[in-house]
């Protein structure tokens, strides 16, 4: 029996887990993928304190990552499929077996959300892309698109102005609405091509993406684009799956905590970007996994099982 389970190994987790172990806990941390969760998908952190002139993501998470096997934070690479409560305490379901632990620090963050368009799923992977820094050498002189009118569709057509021979961002509104300064570095770049009031209602291709079809929200004219890559920012989705039936959620499903991560199943806590809040960077996350792990520690004085 585990004092404290976190599942997650982004920046939230770790932190969470350097903590638990510092406290004294019988922890694990399960990753199910590779350590540090979106922050490898940052090319340059520069709002991380401690890193002036800034870090890159991956190496950022080096570091964590040496940080918390130095204070002997046991990691495991392993996959939660489940998690049952039982007798005041979990059982975890994953995928090398099963673990018991008296809490849980879920800090699972999100992933992108789909278009949810006709050809997506089955291109992905082959010209549909929800990640520039991974992806964006591929299309090295070919055309690409962006589609999204966030900050994170704005700066990934930047970045992806780097390799592709032209970047078209297909925007919902007439306008973006950041910054002046952003609209403007926008028109001086000459590989991006707004699109403007207009959203994609179709990804071509057979083998690979071929091009994209577009409706104009207006006019409600259809066209087709010919890309070879289409990168898709329209926002996230939070990977509260595995608790979705046991703790409340807001209605875009991100998990509801207090102010010390507790959620409403006692003994489950939630860190980082998957639970309510204002704001999700490294900072919060961070703040938050240290949270959880020092308010788990208490709550294991009141549990029996
Ligand atoms: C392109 C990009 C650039 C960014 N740039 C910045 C920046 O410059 N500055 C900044 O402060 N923030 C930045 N962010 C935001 C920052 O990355 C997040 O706020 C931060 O990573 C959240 O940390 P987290 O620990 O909550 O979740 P995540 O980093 O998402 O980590 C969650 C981890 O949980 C794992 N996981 C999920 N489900 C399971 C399961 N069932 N079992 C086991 N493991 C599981 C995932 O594999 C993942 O590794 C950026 C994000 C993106 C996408």
């Amino acid at each position: 029996m585990k004092d404290l389970v976190i599942i997650g190994g982004g920046p939230g987790g770790l932190t969470a887990g350097i903590y638990a172990v510092r406290s004294g806990l019988d922890v694990v941390l399960y990753e199910r993928g590779a350590l540090g969760g979106n922050v490898l998908n940052a090319e340059k952190v520069e709002n991380y304190p401690g890193f002036p002139g800034g870090i890159s993501g991956p190496d950022l998470i080096a570091r964590m990552e040496e940080h918390a096997r130095q204070v002997g934070l046991p990691i495991e690479f392993n996959e939660v499929h489940e998690i049952t409560p039982e007798n005041g305490c979990f059982r975890l379901r994953t995928r090398e077996g099963e673990v018991s632990t008296r809490t849980v620090i879920i800090a699972t963050g999100t992933g992108p959300r789909p278009l949810g368009v006709e050809g997506e799923e089955r291109l992905r992977g082959r010209g549909v892309s929800y990640c520039a820094v991974c992806d964006g050498a591929f299309f090295r002189d070919q055309p690409v698109a962006v589609v999204g009118g966030g900050d994170a569709a704005v700066e990934e057509a930047h970045y992806l102005s780097r390799f592709a021979s032209k970047v078209y961002l297909v925007h919902p509104r007439a306008t973006i609405r950041r910054f002046r300064v952003e609209r403007s570095r926008i028109e001086k770049n000459p590989k991006i091509e707004m699109i403007p009031n207009t959203e994609v209602t179709g990804i071509k291709g057979d083998k690979a993406v071929e091009g994209l079809v577009l409706k104009n929200r207006e006019s409600g004219e259809t066209r087709d684009l010919q890309v070879d890559g289409v990168f898709v920012y329209v926002g996230i989705k939070p990977n509260s799956y595995l608790v979705e039936k046991l703790v409340d959620l807001d209605d875009r499903g991100f998990i509801i905590t207090d102010d010390r991560m507790r959620t409403s199943w006692p003994g489950i806590f939630a860190a980082g970007d998957v639970r309510r809040t204002p704001l999700r960077q490294i900072a919060t996350a961070v703040a938050d996994g240290a949270t959880a792990a020092i308010w788990a520690e208490k709550q294991i004085a009141h549990v029996s099982c």
